[in-house]
């Protein structure tokens, strides 16, 4: 990560050395933490950083607090200001990656505890993921995803992501750049940070939201993408394993991962091993439109210097 000298901790903006926690909270001892990752774009024309679906994040920040059942939330409004002014504080005029924490940060506290509930954010800048020109080559995981009954995937749980990291390290020792983790019934759910589509004979096919997957932002936006530039519709059903190998193109989706293409799952190519046509179209579509270069759903578009003027 890009050190930057601000964070935001309860509100105020802190030296990024002074946002810290007690190593007995709640937070650290049973991961009772809850976060967000969300992207700004930074368009060099209008000189102008655009968060992307920042709304729909902070609502989501919500959900997650629900299930954990965190004492307190925090409003929408709040959220986004506090953020707003992080980023105007390390003047952040690149791209850029959010990381917001909600997390229970009571002293010593129980497994149970539901407060005091602490905030922090951190804004620094980063850019796309390696190799995402080329695509990647990913493996089927022996780990299995984690169910909605044993842990919620649906939320942005910290806890959760250990689950991805398991199967994520094997897939890397095993010589490959990323991992697909199927659900306990042994459909298709994810990858460890983000949603996975894949095409066939020409249609977008996507996992069910019930599939333990994160309700990801950036697979309802695909779908729109695919409808409104494409004309294709997306099918949301289950995906056999062996599905994924008569697939010509596939990829992943997320904010950190935006789209991010797979060239061949484990070791079946898939198409003739490139990047495929819809998966490039979907690339030039979604960049424009996260960072404004196209003008179409500016209500996706949180710009973060226009508002205060400066
Ligand atoms: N699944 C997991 C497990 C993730 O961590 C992410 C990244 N947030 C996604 C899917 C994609 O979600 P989103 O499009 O909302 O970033």
């Amino acid at each position: 990560m890009a050190v930057v000298k601000y964070m935001s901790l309860n509100g105020k903006v802190v030296p990024t050395e002074d946002a810290r926690i007690h190593i007995l909270s709640p937070a650290v001892k049973y991961g009772t933490n809850v976060f967000e990752g969300i992207r700004g774009y930074w368009n060099a024309d209008r000189k102008e950083l655009y968060i992307f679906k920042l709304t729909e994040h902070l609502q989501r920040l919500q959900y997650s607090m629900k299930v954990m059942r965190f004492g307190d939330t925090f409003t929408v409004e709040y959220l986004r200001d506090c953020i707003l002014e992080l980023i105007k504080t390390n003047e952040l005029r690149e791209d850029t990656y959010i990381r917001l924490f909600a997390y229970v940060d009571d002293f010593d506290g129980e497994m149970t505890a539901t407060g005091t509930v602490g905030m922090a954010i951190a804004a620094t800048p980063k850019g796309r993921r390696e190799k995402a020109d080329a695509g990647i080559n990913v493996a089927v995981s022996s780990w299995q995803r984690i169910s909605d009954n044993s842990m919620p995937p649906r939320i942005k749980c910290v806890a959760n992501y250990n689950n991805g990291r398991l199967a994520w390290m094997q897939a890397k020792a095993d010589g490959y750049d990323n991992v697909i983790l199927l659900t306990q019934r042994g459909t298709v759910a994810e990858g460890p940070g983000a949603c996975l589509y894949i095409v066939r004979d020409g249609v977008p096919i996507t996992s069910t939201v019930a599939s333990d997957i994160l309700e990801s932002i950036t697979r309802r936006t695909v779908m729109q993408i695919f409808a409104e530039y494409a004309n294709k519709y997306t099918v949301e059903r289950d995906i056999g394993r062996t599905e994924l190998y008569a697939a010509e193109e596939a990829f992943y989706c997320g904010t950190g991962h935006e789209i991010l293409p797979i060239v061949s799952i484990d070791r079946h190519p898939l198409g003739d091993a490139q990047v495929g046509p819809l998966t490039r179209l979907l690339w030039e579509k979604y960049q424009g439109l996260v960072r404004g270069t196209l003008a179409d759903h500016p209500e996706w578009r949180t710009p973060v210097y226009a508002e205060s003027g400066s």
